[in-house]
């Protein structure tokens, strides 16, 4: 009788438990640091937490020891720049083996071309009689991955700009005189170098590109969910993704994003993922775990 009456309860729980599946530290261009961030977490009573930093994986192992400490589940993940057909897009990938040879490879790279680009951009600064230097901006990234942002802040912090807005407006958006280009992996080589470390790729913000013909072919490249809730997003979008992430047969994420206080108020929480969505992404990793220790044989559907 006991346990009868406590399985409707235990469903309800579980529809009040919450994930923010889209955070950044200070190891890319968020501001808080691991633990700051699981503090976050934690005190907004978040179930799942996933840290999304760009092009790296190294604050997951102090985000996972901090959430560990906090009883807040943690999944390690990544989000990479890539394009398809000269639009750019960002694929988050979770549960990566953050050891994974061939991901931290391609990461260092990817981290190498972010700070030649902080370089160029300071360059393009200089000839526009704004002596700034690209030393101070890596002191206040004080990470591999560092990103415009960083530039951002140091322009704010030297005196050029008055703050963020007017330095990505003025200077550092996209064909504004200090932007510089990047290199980006193509979407395609970029999933299947998140598959290769045994994670799953994910559109993040579909929303933001505005480009859903690319979605049915990302598919059959082998992306496994969209990041449907998001701080960009409108509820009727949202709607729209998740209708679209079905009909495609794909996962259903979302996250805040939230970088911090680098883009006023933490975002943290503000974006709520129902929790029944992180335990469809766990059960497509332990279908993926099964399938690949399966022998050939099993795998076959015909004799
Ligand atoms: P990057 O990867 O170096 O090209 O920098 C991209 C980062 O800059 C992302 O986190 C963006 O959210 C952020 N960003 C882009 N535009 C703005 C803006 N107008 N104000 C603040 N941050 C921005
Ligand atoms: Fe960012
Ligand atoms: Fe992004
Ligand atoms: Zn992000």
């Amino acid at each position: 009788m006991q346990a009868l009456r406590s399985i409707p309860r235990l469903a309800s729980v579980v529809e009040m438990m919450f994930a923010d599946l889209h955070l950044h530290t200070n190891f890319s261009d968020g501001t808080y640091t691991p633990e700051e961030l699981a503090r976050r977490a934690s005190e907004l009573r978040l179930a799942a937490v996933a840290l999304t930093d760009h092009d790296t994986v190294e604050g997951c192992e102090r985000m996972a020891a901090a959430c560990a400490r906090a009883s807040l589940e943690f999944i390690p993940a990544t989000e990479l720049t890539a394009e398809v057909d000269g639009t750019e897009l960002h694929l988050l990938g979770y549960f990566v083996d953050t050891q994974n040879p061939r991901l931290l490879t391609e990461m260092s790279r990817f981290q190498r071309v972010r700070q030649n680009r902080i370089r160029e951009m300071v360059a393009r600064l200089n000839q526009l009689n704004i002596p700034l230097q690209a030393d101070a901006v890596f002191a206040i990234a004080n990470c591999r991955s560092p990103g415009r942002p960083h530039v951002a802040r140091a322009l704010v912090m030297g005196g050029f700009c008055s703050n963020l807005d007017e330095a990505f407006e003025r200077l550092l958006k996209k064909n504004r005189p200090a932007w510089v280009p990047k290199f980006k992996i193509s979407a395609v080589d970029a999933i299947e170098l998140i598959h290769q470390a045994d994670g799953l790729a994910v559109m993040a913000h579909p929303g933001l590109n505005r480009a859903d013909e690319i979605i049915p072919g990302l598919v059959r490249a082998g992306l496994d969910g969209v990041e449907c809730f998001h701080t960009k997003h409108t509820p009727t979008s949202s709607e729209h993704y998740v209708r679209l992430a079905k009909e495609l047969g794909v996962l259903i994420t979302g996250g805040s994003d939230c970088h911090g206080l680098n883009k006023g108020k933490p975002l943290i929480g503000t974006v709520k993922l129902p929790y029944e969505y992180v335990e469809q992404l766990k059960a497509a990793i332990a279908r993926r775990k099964s399938n690949a220790s399966a022998p050939p044989s099993a795998l076959r559907t015909s004799p």
